[in-house]
This record gives C-alpha cells, sequence and structure tokens, in this order.
C-alpha cells in the first residue's frame, strides 16, 4: 500500500517512519529538495501549484494525507478530486482561518476563547473595548508557532499592534482579536478515527510553550475534572463524526483556573493532522499517532491508543546537544529530524520514558 503525504517537514518523516514497519510506502511532496522526510523516505519536489508533480506524488497511492495544515487548499483538493484524501478537505479549510475554525468548534461544544473579528482599527478598538485588556491579536489565517500575534496590555498598543499585523500594504485583511486567558495549564486531546466511524482518545497531554514554540509535553493525569474531559472529548467526537473524519486530530485547549470546580477547558484551536504535542506516542503509547494515522487513512483497524509507560516529551529547538551528553540520560530516546540547525527550529525532540 501507498500513501502520499503533502508536506515533507518531521510530520511527514515520522509518518514514513511508522509506515516502514507497517509495510506501507509513503511518499512525501515539498516543494523543498531538502526537505527532512526525504532522507527516509521517496520525495516528489515540485510547487503545490504544480498538477504534473503532484501527479507523480498520487501515482499508484492507495489514499493520500497531509502533515501541515497550511498546504494550499487547492492542491489538497486536486488531490482529493483523483484519490481518496483525508482528513477532509472542509477541516483543513476550518483550520487554516482562525474565525471558521472557532465557528466549527464552538458548533460542537467546543467552547473557544472569547473573540471578535477585526479588519479595521477602529474595529479593533471597539473589539478592545468588549473584550477587554489584556488580549491577543492574531491574523486569521497563516500564523503557526506563535508567529502572526501580537499581545496588546494598554490601549496605546493599539495602533502598534494594528500597524504591526493588519496596516500595512493597505489591503484586506482578517485578524482575530481574543482575550488573553490567564490559563493554568495547557491541554491537547489527540483523537484518531477510522473510516468506520470508530474514535479512540490518547490520554490528554500537558504541554509548555516559550514564545509560542512548544518546548516540553508530559501527561495531564486526569485533566483537572474528568467530567470536563468528557465532555470535551464528546465535543471532539462529534466535530469528527459531523465531518466525516478519518485520522488524527488534535485539539489544543486553555484550562482555565476560574471555571466551575476550578478546570473549564476553552478550545484554542485545531490541527487536522497528527501533532507534535502526540510525539510521545512512538514511545509511550501501544500505537503511535503515525501508525494510527496511517491505520486510519488506509481503512485498517486502529490500534491501542493506551499509554504503556511513563514518559515526558521535549523538543530539540535550534540545534542537537551532543550525542555524549544527550544519550546518557537513562530512559531517554532521541528522535533527530535530519534539519539544518536554525535558531526557533525544531531539529528533533527526546522522549524520556520509565516503568
Ligand atoms: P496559537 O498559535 O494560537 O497556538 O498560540 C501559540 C501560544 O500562544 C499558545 O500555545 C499559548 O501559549 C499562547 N496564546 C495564544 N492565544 C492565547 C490566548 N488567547 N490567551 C493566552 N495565551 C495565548
Amino acid at each position: 500500500m501507498i500513501v502520499g503525504v503533502l508536506g515533507g517537514g518531521q510530520l511527514g518523516r515520522m509518518l514514513a517512519l511508522a509506515g516502514h514497519r507497517l509495510g506501507v510506502r509513503v511518499r512525501c511532496f515539498d516543494p523543498d529538495a531538502e526537505a527532512c522526510a526525504g532522507q527516509v523516505t521517496e520525495l516528489v519536489v515540485g510547487d503545490y501549484g504544480d498538477t504534473a508533480a503532484l501527479g507523480r506524488l498520487i501515482d499508484d497511492c492507495d489514499a493520500v494525507t497531509y502533515e501541515f495544515e497550511n498546504v494550499p487548499i487547492e492542491a489538497a483538493a486536486w488531490c482529493a478530486e483523483r484519490v481518496e484524501t483525508h482528513p477532509a478537505i472542509t477541516a483543513l479549510a476550518a483550520a487554516q482561518d482562525r474565525m471558521e475554525e472557532k465557528a466549527l468548534l464552538r458548533a460542537h461544544g467546543l467552547e473557544p476563547v472569547p473573540h471578535m473579528l477585526v479588519e479595521s482599527e477602529p474595529q479593533l478598538r471597539e473589539a478592545v473595548e468588549a473584550i477587554g485588556l489584556p488580549a491577543v491579536l492574531k491574523t486569521c489565517r497563516g500564523g503557526y508557532d506563535g508567529k502572526g500575534q501580537v499581545v496588546l496590555r494598554e490601549a496605546v498598543d493599539i495602533p502598534t499592534a494594528w500597524a504591526e499585523l493588519g496596516g500595512a500594504g493597505g489591503e484586506r485583511v482578517r485578524l482575530v482579536l481574543e482575550g488573553f486567558i490567564a490559563f493554568s495549564r495547557e491541554i491537547s486531546l489527540l483523537t484518531v478515527r477510522g473510516k468506520g466511524g470508530e474514535v479512540r482518545h490518547y490520554d490528554p497531554v500537558c504541554n509548555e510553550h516559550e514564545g509560542g514554540i512548544l518546548v516540553r509535553s508530559h501527561p495531564a493525569g486526569e485533566a483537572a475534572d474528568p467530567a470536563e474531559l468528557d465532555r470535551v472529548r464528546a465535543g471532539v467526537a462529534s466535530l469528527m463524526a459531523g465531518l466525516g473524519y478519518v485520522g488524527v486530530l488534535a485539539v489544543e485547549l486553555f484550562e482555565r483556573p476560574d471555571g466551575r470546580g476550578g478546570g473549564r477547558l476553552s478550545a484554542n484551536e485545531m490541527a487536522p493532522r497528527v501533532h507534535n504535542s502526540g510525539h510521545w506516542t512512538i514511545d509511550a503509547a501501544a500505537c503511535s499517532q503515525f501508525e494510527n494515522h496511517l491505520r486510519a487513512v488506509l481503512g485498517l483497524p486502529l490500534g491501542s491508543t493506551r499509554t504503556i509507560c511513563t514518559w515526558e516529551m521535549r523538543n530539540l529547538i535550534g540545534h542537537i546537544p551532543a550525542a555524549e551528553e544527550l544519550l546518557s540520560e537513562e530512559g531517554l530516546r532521541l528522535h533527530a529530524y535530519g534539519k539544518a540547525e536554525k535558531a526557533g527550529r525544531k531539529v528533533g525532540h527526546v522522549t524520556v520514558v520509565g516503568e
């Protein structure tokens, strides 16, 4: 069996590695000939608008998927017209636009943070009045790892925030102002849904970010309130069923200390793909998110999402420390992505596993 993957970064690479063990060929697609998946699997190099190159990706494929949410919709739709493509294009489209994403989350009972659409500086003033400060201004499209967002602390920040994200160029921009959540923890939920509608959840994960980049994940244990976790899981299952979703979905949540019982979960965003906060599943779950994603898109039975040992995951950002130093830590499993070192770039991760 062959699975085509739009994108050839580390997520494509880890899908390929999971595929090899299953006897599934994973073929990635990327505009960059140096994309790191190309070190471990077949890589088709081309622009997303190049249908001849996309044709080489989907040739003989049993299914197509994607490994980042900013894949141009047209490229994914072109593949979907020719080969079964999962997750659904509607999920990809919603994840590319923060307003659409929040509407979708809300429709399934996953309450997003307070927010308003902002398309002009006067609208930004109105939104600040309504939502209050501090607040976070974000581009609706194209942001990732904290890029495309500015925190507003005082009203005097309004003109500079607008100039930074909205003002330049005079083009129509869509921004969203969100209330700044004084969260107690950031939690993510990873769920896989098979073609037959079966849904399996991994245990919830607690994530720590620095400068908008995930640096460390560990088990969230009972997310503050088990009833709240059940409510959110039901919402995720309903969202996936509504979209006819197949594959892994990550939903990022803020745990709010002000909720009833002290742990209400508000939805921040979703990623219709395998996710950095699920890397631990390679070393500490019965079946990893990568293997389960492949199983799902190929219509194979899903694997167990059970956690099999204790774990902590740390991202290696910018550079990989000397192997002598890193590998001396007991229980540490290194995943190096074969990427050039660069400040702020995720170049690998480690999972430290225990009993
Ligand atoms: P995002 O790109 O929306 O995932 O934002 C990146 C990170 O910025 C999040 O993981 C949070 O740590 C922080 N952040 C984003 N939005 C908010 C918010 N409304 N309130 C507080 N922190 C936020």
